[in-house]
């Protein structure tokens, strides 16, 4: 397939080489000798860049200049002129949402469409949690002891940020934004499949007058790189998104150095559909979750678990959703773009495979997508399977593909003890005109978010996080400040002592 986009000119618009260095204090820097990792673009599976595979010294260095700009400047500067500057950033990105999406596009896959989108949100969470960076505030308390009592947020320090593939200015903005907005400072590791919009926000975070150290990124192996960022004594406190086998990892290197952690882990979210839903608006949600990023999004609701009586109307209404949708590049703006790579391809047709084996039917798609402009990327076709049942692996493990499972039940009560029979719990959906059922449900659904009558409808403002195996802690909304600060208490003594 010859691509009718140039990938060297995606880097040069975004301002970046083809082999970029990390980003320390202020600066790409790399050692004199350095090993690099290959950057594929996963619609032609060939190589356009190769960033810098850092390891421990990398990550001490990154870590020593973020505690200094922490220290130095960071934390002691008030909070309005450290909101006011995350909020120069929110401009900033605004005025390169085309050459960052593009290269977002390129890097991840998505269509095009999806990326603008992605850096608008971007922008969002550094104007939201720029606007919240004086406001955080403490509490008094009357106390048996002490004349005044209250408390004062403070933050930790450095700030580690893992970062996965599948849309990585967001989910680095989510966790970046609130972290810089309380006083801390970062180093970020980015997912080695899609880590070059990272390296894009240092350049403009230093434009706008963030001083150096604030921010920083160290390239290269999850293994290595991210490993040795977990375990460093500076790093106070670990944000982390990803699979929940790397995710214990994590929170196990983290327990060596008794350092804080939030874990995003990811779903196996359900959607229920009652008799007296709005069919078309439960259709359109279910559809959206394999669109959306080929499916590759940790919210997205792969089991629709709907009433035997609205089952077919439901399951014909996804149909027609989900045929005949376009499959191309990122850059070309498709409807799905492809995987981003050949591994999670073959993750994704494998546990296809395995569900048709436990008995799952395939009524959409199943297989590799080929076809003129597709042939030598990871596209998977659209897929819908029925007849699943929750026992069946493709009902259990996350697929992270565009891979829908469509499961019957008889009443409320089965519909919940399915939707709650999974290792996760991160974000579920209900559609029925039942006001009563609706909050009754959302009472008893064991997940972190509960979305009614339309789906997604979660947003930078609103809270997000797991139950169960979905992770720990919370981000977005005002609650993340609470994962990004430390809780002091000051216990005074003012009146006079009298003997
Ligand atoms: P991982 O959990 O392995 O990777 C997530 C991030 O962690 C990447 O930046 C990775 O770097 C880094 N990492 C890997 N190993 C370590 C380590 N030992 N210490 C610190 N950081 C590390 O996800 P995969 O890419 O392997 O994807 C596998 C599955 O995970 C997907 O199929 C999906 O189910 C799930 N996933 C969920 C996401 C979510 O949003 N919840 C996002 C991504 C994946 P590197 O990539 O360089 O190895």
């Amino acid at each position: 397939m010859s691509a009718s986009y140039q990938p060297a000119e995606i880097l040069a618009d975004a301002g970046v080489s083809d082999s970029p260095s990390h980003w320390v204090d202020g600066r790409s820097w790399v050692p004199e000798k350095t090993s690099r990792v290959d950057v594929e673009d996963p619609a032609t599976g060939r190589v356009f860049a190769a960033v810098a595979a850092g390891g421990p010294d990398e990550v001490d260095f990154a870590a020593v200049a973020a505690h200094a700009a922490y220290h130095n400047v960071w934390a002691p500067m008030p909070p309005a002129r450290r909101g006011a500057l995350l909020q120069l950033l929110a401009g900033r990105l605004l005025d390169e949402q085309e050459p960052i999406a593009r290269l977002e596009s390129l890097d991840t896959g998505k269509p095009l469409s999806q990326a603008r989108g992605d850096v608008a949100v971007a922008a969002r969470y550094f104007a939201y949690f720029g606007e919240a960076a004086d406001k955080l505030s403490g509490e008094t308390f009357w106390a048996e002891r002490a004349d005044l009592s209250y408390t004062v947020r403070e933050p930790y320090g450095v700030v580690a940020q893992i970062i996965p593939w599948n849309s990585p200015i967001t989910q680095l903005a989510r966790g970046v934004a609130p972290a810089l907005a309380a006083g801390n400072t970062v180093v970020v590791k980015p997912s080695e499949l899609a880590p070059i919009s990272p390296l894009v926000l240092g350049r403009l975070i230093r434009e706008v007058g963030i001083p150096d150290g604030v921010y920083n990124v160290i390239t290269g192996l999850g293994d290595i790189a991210g490993a040795a960022l977990t375990a460093h004594p500076l790093v106070r406190q670990i944000t982390f998104t990803g699979s929940v086998q790397t995710g214990k990892r994590v929170l196990a290197s983290s327990a060596e150095h008794l350092a804080h952690c939030t874990l995003e882990l990811g779903g196996k979210s359900p959607t229920l559909v009652f008799d007296d839903a709005d069919v078309p608006a439960a259709a359109r949600a279910a559809a959206a979750a394999l669109i959306r990023n080929a499916g590759q999004s940790c919210s997205a609701t792969t089991r629709i678990l709907v009433h035997e009586s609205v089952h077919d109307q439901l399951l014909d209404a996804v149909i027609t959703r989900v045929s005949g949708l376009k499959l191309g590049p990122g850059l070309t703006d498709p409807d799905l773009g492809p995987l981003v790579s050949e591994r999670q391809l073959n993750r994704v047709l494998q546990l296809i495979g395995t569900a048709t084996a436990e008995g799952a039917r395939i009524v959409v798609g199943g297989g590799r997508a080929e076809g003129e402009g597709i042939v030598d990327g990871y596209f998977c076709e659209p897929t819908v399977l029925v007849d699943v049942t929750n026992d069946m692996t493709v009902a259990r493990q996350e697929i992270f593909g565009p891979v829908q499972s469509v499961l019957r039940f008889s009443d409320e009560e089965e519909a919940l003890a399915m939707a709650n029979d999974s290792a996760y719990g991160l974000s579920s959906a209900v559609f029925t005109r039942d006001f009563a059922r609706a909050h009754r449900l959302a009472r008893l659904l064991q997940s972190g978010q509960v979305h009614i009558n339309e789906y997604p409808l979660d947003s930078v403002e609103t809270p997000f996080g797991g139950y169960k195996e979905s992770g720990i802690g919370r981000e977005k909304g005002l609650q993340a400040l609470a994962g990004y600060t430390q809780l002091k208490t000051v216990l005074a003594r003012v009146a006079a002592a009298s003997d």
